[in-house]
């Protein structure tokens, strides 16, 4: 959680005495890949993670500029950067067709990390002691072709920069430990007996070597005390031997046991040792260091590289927020700011009736606000004011659409298209106010969330859920966040939904709570079960009752589920009780997978 005005004082004398020896560098834009896992936001989230804890020096702080043609054609080839610029060109190095404001945004970003690295290789060659560009490590690139997402080599751009430029001869080493080959880097030095490549990674891309490099294939599964053990033993002698003048340091977090690609299981602690080694090696020995983020899938990718620099800025582990809590705190900063009036047309705070006062009067109004407060208008505003619009945007929907549909008994429906044509359904939400759940508390029940992207592609990693059409949106947590604004405006103590499939259940557990712990019980036996499962064959099971008691042989399947996102203390308690918790405990059993009903099975029951 952000840091209390106090401690930001506290956090700003301590930098003030502590004068970390660090520039930060911020490469601009933020390109979505349809169906990919990689964040587009890392940087900023680390930004916002670095500000709220009064981590930022704004004299340290640098934005990077794209990297020029000039730099550029340095070390690619010339057919090779124009044949970027053609409809279709990235199919290769990103795995799929794009739209060409996607291919453009996506080589924007790519320069803008290359400027990044170029920038920070500039201050760390100028005596900068630790120069982090908050991107980069685009490793797999080469002289005449893009791959694994990497369309330019940052690293050989700066390398060839300092050259030219700044007549930097000595020894420079990369230190590569991305969970994916530097092959790329290694190729384009291949020849180059001054640039030493050290790459450790799972599996080899490429088994060619350079006359200066060292490979290290450890394979799949590798933990922290493997990899540590193996950087221990190849770091130290090499440095003793190559004495680099200059490194660069590709720190990937698609190391992290979480990753959403990665099959490593390194936890936070040990990436955090391993960054803190190698930064600490190089340091002993006056070397200054490029730090670049390369890989790392999954909404919450940004925390390791962010737990590594709140380290080096203030001497403490500081434990960033987790994304779904950051992302809540940035909106509920910015609904601060957003006048009721704003969001109902109404110049009151609250009118005398509600519509819901007036219905339990028995008195029908047709309603005219969304939930009888927001106006159409209020809406979009409130979404604008919070990014939700521009990341609608950013995934290639120029002129996200706000409708309303208030005729249904069941509860009111938001509607968000792509654009005015209504064509394209983004987002869908069916909701109402719910007094009858748990009585004495008024909840936000949520009937119905869709969230698409109807221009996304199923991919290899992403493929098709049951019941899905198109691929998700990628936005749950800020539709959670701006939920919870909503309960935070109308007062009330919580949002109920009913889970009705067994994945959304298992990611919104956590910070959903089952209503019944008994269903609690259920989902954590069922998750238990089916660790390891992947994805579509978990929820094929979970649905339809691949799973049986241990002891009794009952078969056991996921069944739809009321399940509340608790909000005001006095909900929250209610979760947090011991009553709950050991109801939870108690209703837990030993499944076993035992394979699918068949549709024909289940009819004859
Ligand atoms: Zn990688």
């Amino acid at each position: 959680m952000a840091a209390g005005t106090a401690l930001r004082l506290l956090r700003r004398l301590e930098l003030a005495i502590r004068r970390p020896d660090l520039d930060l560098i911020v490469p601009q834009g933020h390109a979505h890949l349809p169906g990919r896992l990689l964040d587009p936001f890392r940087a900023s989230r680390i930004l916002a993670f670095l500000d709220d804890e009064g981590l930022l020096r704004r004299r340290r702080l640098h934005r990077a500029r794209p990297a020029t043609p000039a730099q550029l054609r340095r070390v690619h080839d010339d057919a090779y950067l124009e044949s970027l610029e053609r409809p279709g060109a990235l199919v290769r190095a990103v795995g799929m067709r794009l739209p060409d404001r996607s291919e453009q945004r996506v080589l924007e970003t790519q320069r803008s990390m290359v400027g990044g690295t170029v920038l920070a290789a500039r201050r760390a060659a100028a005596g900068t002691a630790l120069a982090v560009n908050l991107g980069g490590g685009l490793h797999h690139a080469r002289r005449d072709r893009g791959a694994g997402f990497c369309l330019y080599n940052d690293v050989a751009v700066a390398i060839a920069h300092l050259r030219a430029r700044l007549r930097f001869a000595g020894p420079i080493l990369i230190v590569d430990l991305d969970l994916h080959d530097g092959d790329g880097t290694r190729a384009l030095f291949a020849e180059d007996a001054t640039v030493h490549t050290l790459s450790i990674h799972g599996a080899p891309w490429d088994e060619a070597g350079a006359v200066e490099s060292t490979s290290i294939a450890l394979g799949a599964g590798v933990d922290g005390e493997r990899l540590a053990r193996a950087l221990e033993s190849v770091l130290p002698p090499l440095l003793e031997r190559f004495r680099p003048r200059l490194a660069f340091y590709l720190a990937g977090a698609d190391v992290a046991r979480d990753d959403a690609l990665g099959d490593w299981r390194l936890d936070d602690e040990a990436i955090l040792a391993r960054d803190l080694y190698v930064c600490r090696e190089l340091r002993r020995r006056h070397v200054p260091v490029v730090y670049l983020l390369a890989g790392g899938y999954g909404d919450d990718a940004w925390r390791y590289p962010a737990r590594f620099l709140a380290r080096q800025l203030c001497g403490r582990c500081i434990e960033p927020p987790t994304t779904a809590e950051q992302v809540l705190d940035r909106f509920r900063e910015v609904a601060h700011d957003l006048a009721p009036s704003r969001l109902s047309g109404r110049d009151e705070e609250a009118p005398l009736f509600t519509a819901e006062d007036l219905a339990a009067l028995g008195v029908h109004t047709p309603s005219t606000r969304f939930l009888d407060f927001y106006t159409p208008s209020g809406i979009e505003l409130a979404l604008e004011r919070l990014g939700y619009l521009e990341r609608l945007r950013q995934l290639g929907y120029d002129r996200p659409t706000v409708a309303f549909d208030l005729a249904n008994p069941s509860g009111h429906t938001l509607r968000i298209f792509g654009n005015p044509d209504r064509r394209e359904l983004l987002v869908e939400l069916r909701c109402a106010i719910d007094r009858s759940t748990l009585p004495g508390f008024r909840l936000l029940r949520v009937e119905w969330l869709l969230l698409q992207n109807p221009r996304g592609h199923f991919t290899a990693d992403r493929p098709a859920l049951p019941g899905q059409s198109h691929p998700g949106l990628g936005m749950l947590r800020e539709t959670i966040a701006a939920l919870v604004l909503v309960c935070d405006r109308l007062k009330l103590d919580g949002i109920v939904v009913v889970a009705s499939r067994y994945h959304p259940a298992t990611a919104a557990q956590g910070t959903l709570r089952c209503l019944d712990p008994d269903d609690e019980s259920l989902l954590n036996s069922l998750r238990r079960a089916l660790e390891g499962e992947p994805r579509v064959r978990a929820a094929r099971l979970a649905e339809r009752s691949g799973l049986a008691d241990a002891v009794t042989g009952e078969r056991i399947g996921f069944r739809p589920m009321p399940m509340i996102l608790p909000i005001t203390p006095a909900l929250v308690a209610r979760f947090e009780s011991a009553e709950y918790q050991k109801r939870c405990r108690a209703g837990e059993r030993v499944l076993r997978v035992v394979g699918p009903e068949t549709p024909s099975a289940a009819g004859a029951r």
